[in-house]
């Protein structure tokens, strides 16, 4: 049996599962469980698609396309080539690899399995040794007010590349969600080391997270340092849309903005050295790494720079 996890890591899609693949690459099998946004998913051709959870997956279990880093690596389209032709919506790119998970899930759920164990399945099938948890089981949907109009999350995100300015968000369905009950067990365990919020969009990612009611409070609850790796480099984000938003919102897009964002829920930050200076300037615990990961190499690194920062903490 796998032991109980010792960190838990809270996490979007392909900025998060860099990280969650260099803590899972630097603990040891079983040690890690990651609690994926869901306010991304959407039911889509009769298909329930988890985009953030099939991202995390497909990067733990090392199947993920090199280069996207989301979707499937090896992927062929015949599905979407067959759709196009009989005029179907062609927007929302569907591997036939990928497709298995959806209708697999769609299956399974119709069935009225939870989401939660459907997920446990398809990381078991993938060999990933890490725990795997929808932030909750019930729906729960990322709604963006724009200026062309209001917007489900991914016909923002895919349809309209981001193109939109944000006024504001809400999360459809949160208020009724619940996190799962495995969650309270990782976070009741006495194995529990550290709670490491990955470079993750702020708002888009981790937001919907922290809306399901409880949760926060949850993870305060864990008496364990929790820490965040920011998701901004010298002030840009590394990809996607965050400081765009952060600007929309009318926020700086610096190290400041995100250790105010997560105040009252975060013990310490993991700045790039080019915030180094700004992050000496907030009040908060912090540790400087280069949190550009292209390798696995640099994900080991800023995920021991996280763990470690979570000791000192904790000393
Ligand atoms: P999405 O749901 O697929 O958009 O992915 P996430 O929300 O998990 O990640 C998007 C965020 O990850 C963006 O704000 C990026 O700046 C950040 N990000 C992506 N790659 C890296 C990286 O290598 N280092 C750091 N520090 N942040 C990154």
């Amino acid at each position: 049996m796998n032991p109980a996890p010792s960190v838990l890591a809270l996490s979007g899609g392909v900025g998060g599962a860099k990280l969650a693949l260099g803590l899972q690459r630097v603990l040891p099998p079983g040690e890690l469980a990651v609690l994926v946004n869901t306010g991304d998913d959407f039911t889509h051709l009769g298909l329930r698609i988890c985009p953030d959870l099939d991202t995390v997956l497909y990067t733990l279990a090392g199947v993920v396309h090199p280069k996207q880093g989301w979707g499937r690596d090896a992927e062929t389209f015949g599905f979407m080539d067959e759709l196009r032709r009989q005029g179907g919506p062609d927007w929302f790119l569907l591997g036939d690899r990928d497709l298995v998970l959806h209708v697999e899930r769609t299956r399974r759920l119709a069935a009225g399995e939870r989401l939660t164990r459907i997920t446990a399945a398809f990381a078991q099938r993938f060999g990933v040794p890490t725990q795997l948890l929808p932030m909750a089981d019930s729906e729960v949907a990322t709604l963006l007010d724009t200026d062309a109009g209001p917007l489900e999350f991914q016909h923002y995100f895919v349809r309209l590349r981001c193109e939109p300015r944000v006024r504001s968000l809400v999360f459809a369905g949160a208020a009724q969600a619940r996190p799962p009950e495995e969650l309270a067990t990782v976070l009741r365990s006495s194995a529990l080391r550290a709670i490491i919020i990955a470079p993750s969009n702020p708002f888009l990612s981790i937001d919907p997270l922290l809306a399901v009611p409880g949760l926060r409070a949850a993870l305060r609850a864990a008496r364990v340092p929790v820490v965040a790796v920011s998701p901004l480099i010298g002030g840009r984000a590394v990809k996607g849309p965050t400081a765009k938003i952060m600007g929309e919102l009318g926020l700086a897009a610096d190290t400041a903005s995100i250790a105010r964002h997560y105040a009252g829920l975060i013990d310490g930050l993991v700045v790039d050295e080019a915030d180094a200076d700004e992050a000496g300037t907030l009040g908060l615990r912090f540790a400087v790494t280069r949190t550009l990961m292209r390798d696995d190499a640099d994900r080991e690194r800023v995920a021991r720079t996280a763990l470690q920062l979570a000791e000192r903490l904790a000393a």
